[in-house]
């Protein structure tokens, strides 16, 4: 069940004006998506490509889809046309992909790299070592800081995003999201709109306090998912 309109904004009013709220939709029916678009939200989250193509067909149009999940490159062309922002880049090899396709689209996509901040080891991602060879340290306040990015005229390099270790421990959670905010002021501290997206409906408070500007919230807007 999402929650009603109440509940909503007094969500919002917690979160403040600095923190873009991405509501995760995966597994929920279209309903539930309308529902929450008919309370002013705007910014939705999917991490299967079949599923958000499908969702995407039916909804309104001025929904801001974001792909979190992790991407297959002979998936990228299914969301080029509409994605407003991916997430979950997780390797330079993806990201020239989708740099391609966007480039058939007539589009500039905006991407995060998705960095492995867990102790798990299930969780893509770039580790510190990789960051630093593929991204230039700031100050130079840019897009695509590095050489190697700022050949791709058709994707935006905009931030970092990261999943904490699934753990009741406070301080692991609070250690591992402070050292992405770290590696984020390393490289994008310069660029005013950027984007470090960390932050879960289990440890978005400590997010917050750590630094992020953008949590992807799902099952405490839209209740539990079934496991799949
Ligand atoms: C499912 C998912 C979320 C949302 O998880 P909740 O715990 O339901 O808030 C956020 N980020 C990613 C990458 C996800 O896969």
């Amino acid at each position: 069940m999402a929650i009603d309109r109440t509940t909503y904004n007094s969500f919002l009013s917690e979160l403040g004006t600095g923190v873009t709220l991405v509501a995760v939709s995966k597994t929920k029916p279209p309903e539930d998506i309308r529902h929450l678009y008919d309370l002013g939200q705007r910014d939705f989250g999917e991490n299967y490509v079949q599923e958000l193509t499908d969702k995407q067909a039916g909804l309104p149009r001025d929904i801001r889809w974001h792909f979190i999940g992790h991407l297959q490159s002979n998936k990228v062309k299914a969301i080029a046309p509409f994605v407003h922002l991916i997430h979950s880049i997780d390797s330079l090899r993806l990201l020239k992909e989708v740099d391609k396709q966007a480039a058939r689209c007539g589009r500039i996509i905006d991407c995060l790299l998705q960095v492995h901040i867990a102790r798990e080891e299930t969780k893509f991602g770039f580790d510190a070592s990789e960051l630093e060879q593929l991204l230039t340290p700031s100050p130079a306040p840019a897009t695509n800081p590095s050489p190697a990015l700022s050949v791709l005229s058709h994707v935006r390099v905009i931030g970092l995003m990261g999943m904490a270790s699934f753990t009741g421990d406070e301080a692991l959670i609070t250690a591992e999201f402070r050292s992405l905010k770290a590696s984020w002021d390393k490289y994008f501290g310069a660029l005013p709109s950027a984007v470090l997206s960390m932050g879960m409906s289990g440890d978005y408070r400590i997010a917050i306090r750590e630094g992020s500007n953008m949590i992807r919230i799902g099952s405490l807007l839209f209740g539990a998912r079934e496991s799949r």
